[in-house]
């Protein structure tokens, strides 16, 4: 089976054409600068990658078009036309407290993902406006939705509601809903079979630490706590986004600066995180960089990331009763051995020990922890898009 997985944002578009059965990736590709000056990347498997510059592009129509005439091209296509591609799984961010689970869109879904927009202004109308254009493109072709959101949707009420007056969430559905649960969801079942244990029998905490990073509790394969919130402004500082911080600062802020609340936000969201913190980058091989230097910014800001990054350990442990292993996932994760020893620093008191020798890796599926340590500490590569096409093809079927 082939699956189209389609990732839009407002002006960019990810697009991987998998087998989940034999997790062959057939060809991959991104196009960038959509309604502007349209840039097309595709890499069919085994050969050159293929860059475009300039490529017409007004809407995500022409850009998914682009993307079906590369995967049919003579030359560098992957298959020999539409039909062999059975279906297409959207990554929608937020699925609000409708959808626990993927589906199959259908015109209620379309509607039911449409009132979630409220809840992700940034991204749910980019997610629906890549469904349509597939849809116009590709008329009788299973569309399924896979939602970040979806898997946390197991948390307990303790977990998910804010101390905020109860009509807020009845009436307005403010709680937390968490996201990369696509991810956390992937690298927890990954763990479950490293270790070789049913997941029900297992206490997981995942660390997805990205460009954004957030953690989560994962008990018996069930979330019951994500550090990112209503928004993914919540929880960890991020590479720019500030991550949890008193509501106070706003008001003091906005007051003192007479800034509204959308530049408020700007700042949260764009300005802040580990670049706000250290003067110098969102990207954390420059804060490495930096710091090997003598940068005390860029120190700083790699220590305050590990150091919240060892709290919400901490807590989740408290919070499952236990742990058996932490795993490390995402770009930051995957890739950054200073920050993965940093986090685990001091955790030894929980029966965490992680083994220098074995941390010295990057995108590898490995145990990091030492022999003798009762919490193993795993890192896992994440794989979205292999997620989003196996629930494509369970629900295509
Ligand atoms: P997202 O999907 O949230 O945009 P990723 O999971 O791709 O982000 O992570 C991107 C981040 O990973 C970069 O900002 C960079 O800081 C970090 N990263 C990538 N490679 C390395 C590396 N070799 N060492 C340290 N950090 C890295």
């Amino acid at each position: 089976m082939n699956i189209l997985v389609i990732n839009a944002g407002s002006s960019s578009l990810k697009y991987q054409l998998l087998n989940p059965e034999t997790q062959q990736v057939l060809a991959k590709g991104l196009c960038e600068r959509i309604g502007i000056d349209g840039k097309f990347t595709y890499k069919p498997e085994g050969k050159q990658a293929v860059k475009e510059a300039d490529v017409a592009m007004p809407t995500h129509n022409e850009a998914i078009k682009a993307v079906l005439d590369a995967l049919v091209d003579p030359a560098n296509g992957v298959i020999g036309s539409m039909k062999e591609i059975d279906a297409v799984g959207h990554r929608v961010v937020h699925g609000g407290e409708k959808f626990a689970r993927s589906v199959l869109i259908t015109d209620e879904v379309m509607a039911a993902i449409e009132e979630c927009n409220p809840l992700a202004p940034l991204h749910n109308p980019a997610n629906i406006i890549g469904i349509k254009a597939c849809q116009a493109l590709m008329p009788g072709t299973p569309m399924v939705a896979v939602f970040d959101t979806a898997f946390h949707q197991t948390m307990p009420a303790a977990a998910y509601m804010y101390a905020l007056p109860y009509e807020y969430y009845e009436k307005d559905k403010v709680r937390r809903y968490g996201f990369h649960g696509t991810s956390h969801k992937y690298v927890t079942q990954r763990a479950a079979e490293m270790l070789g244990k049913p997941i029900e029998e297992l206490k997981l905490i995942s660390c997805h630490l990205g460009n954004g990073s957030s953690i989560a509790a994962v008990d018996g394969g069930k979330s019951v706590d994500t550090s990112m919130g209503f928004t993914p402004l919540a929880g960890l500082p991020m590479g720019t986004r500030c991550g949890d911080i008193d509501a106070g600062i706003l008001q003091y802020l906005m007051n003192k600066y007479g800034m509204d609340i959308d530049k408020m936000l700007n700042v949260l969201n764009k300005k802040s995180g580990v670049e706000g913190l250290s003067c110098v980058s969102s990207d954390f091989r420059d804060l490495e960089n930096a710091a090997a230097e003598g940068n005390e910014k860029a120190e700083l800001a790699q220590k305050k990331f590990a150091y919240e990054v060892r709290k919400y350990v901490g807590a989740y442990a408290a919070a499952m009763g236990g742990v058996d292993a932490v795993i490390f996932t995402a770009g930051v994760g995957e890739n950054d051995k200073v920050i993965r020893a940093m986090s685990c620093e001091g955790l030894e008191f929980m029966g965490l020990k992680l083994d220098a020798a074995a941390n010295d890796v990057r995108g590898k599926e490995t145990v990091i922890s030492a022999a003798d340590s009762k919490v193993k500490v795993l890192l896992i590569p994440t794989n979205e898009e292999l997620m989003i096409a196996i629930d494509t093809a369970a629900l295509a079927k």
